[in-house]
């Protein structure tokens, strides 16, 4: 048996992320993830997109605390966000700038003049907007690469297809077994299992906290005329949409938020058709082809913020999950700050800003 310092289960971004920063500063970690390869569930399905407000005020420190990590090594490309609203959502636009007008993110309310210069082929209901230029792009698949790569190199063993399938505590350690038969050891564990993080800690004798899996549906749609690469992202301020371009194509997602056991998420086709007629009331491009529909689980601690930190019940059991639909742009600065939650660290210059107790899993007992 394997005896380690912290064992992780899942290997998406949060337990690939949280592995590189623990086994940097000294720990002997072990990576367990139940697939082929890791990022198959929400990590690889994601609309890739770092952007300031997404999440509610409480985020933005962890999105923005991320930003210049992600920038730095050059995961962030310039796209830019745009919040849309009729005549009517007037009122609801100049709330979300109040909202978000002292959380730090980069804000502009715009008219229809200002939305016209942005958007072509934007239907004349639309009127108003809020502009968030410093929203990007990110590369997830080379975020997700560079953090297993570097938790490789500090000596991190990713095992892959070790679905954890029983958990007991034996002579002060965790033995964590697998479907296949085979069994690991580690002082603590930490449960970075994204949808199924409550299937986890209930196998673990640790109290679920109700961290829900919903689904969400992305289509990549074929367009006459094809999207300006440059165009921002847009998003509805009364959330029923959001779509960007992607490679000559653009993604487009309802922005809907079914409410899922894990599994192993999979489109509707009624989704992908409500999502495309809300798409034709906002522009007047032509969809010619649903290339590729995908769905993921984004999953939330019912307060919507994310729970990173020790158990306060269960001596030796860690949580990081309930990343909802923010865990690649938060991913540097949440597992920095985790890792140094979990082995009593200073703060850094990185996470000195965060309040770690927004997001202690204390808060639910
Ligand atoms: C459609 C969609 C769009 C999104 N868009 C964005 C976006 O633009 N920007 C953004 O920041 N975020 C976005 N997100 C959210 C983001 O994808 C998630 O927050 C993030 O990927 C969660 O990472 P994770 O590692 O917690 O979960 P996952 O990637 O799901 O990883 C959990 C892992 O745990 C493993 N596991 C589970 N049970 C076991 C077990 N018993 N034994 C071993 N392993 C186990 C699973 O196999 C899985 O690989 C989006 C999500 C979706 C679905």
């Amino acid at each position: 048996m394997t005896t380690c310092d912290f064992a992780l289960i899942g290997a998406g971004i949060a337990g690939a992320s949280l592995a590189a920063e623990l086994a940097e500063s000294g720990a002997r970690v072990l990576l367990l993830e139940a697939e082929d390869r890791p990022g198959y569930h929400a990590t690889g399905r994601s609309a890739a997109f770092w952007e300031e407000c997404y999440g509610g005020p409480e985020l933005v420190p962890l999105t923005l605390a991320s930003g210049d990590y992600l920038r730095d090594n050059g995961f962030l490309t310039r796209r830019g966000a745009l919040y849309i609203g009729r005549e009517e959502d007037a009122g609801e636009l100049d709330a979300f700038m109040e909202r978000f007008g002292k959380t730090g993110a980069t804000i502009e309310r715009l008219d229809r003049a200002g939305l016209e210069k942005r958007i072509d082929g934007l239907r004349e209901d639309w009127t108003g907007a809020v502009w968030e230029p410093a929203c990007a792009d990110i590369d997830v698949a080379g975020l997700h690469a560079h953090y297993l790569a570097r938790a490789r190199k500090a000596g991190v063993q990713l095992e892959c297809r070790a679905r954890v399938s029983h958990i007991e505590k034996s002579e002060g350690a965790w033995v964590i077994g697998c479907e296949d038969g085979r069994n690991f050891a580690s002082a603590n564990l930490v449960n970075a299992a994204g949808a199924w993080a409550d299937t986890i800690a209930q196998m673990a004798g640790a109290r679920a906290l109700g961290i829900q899996p919903l689904l969400r549906t992305v289509a990549q749609l074929r367009t006459n005329p094809a999207p300006d690469p440059d165009q921002p992202l847009v998003l509805d301020i009364s959330g029923r949409f959001y779509f960007k371009p992607e490679a000559g194509r653009l993604w487009l997602s309802p922005h809907d938020e079914q409410p899922s056991a894990p599994c192993d998420a999979a489109p509707q086709e009624l989704t992908v058709a409500e999502a495309i007629d809300r798409l034709e009331k906002v522009v007047t491009w032509r969809v010619e082809v649903v290339e590729r529909r995908w769905a993921g689980l984004r999953s939330f601690a019912p307060d919507r913020l994310p729970v990173y930190g020790w158990d306060p019940k269960v001596e030796g059991f860690a949580w990081f999950a309930g990343q909802g639909g923010y865990g690649i742009q938060t991913s540097p600065a949440a597992a920095r700050l985790a890792a140094q939650l979990l082995l009593g660290l200073e703060r850094d210059e990185m996470t000195r800003r965060l309040d770690a107790s927004l997001y202690d899993p204390a808060r639910f007992h």
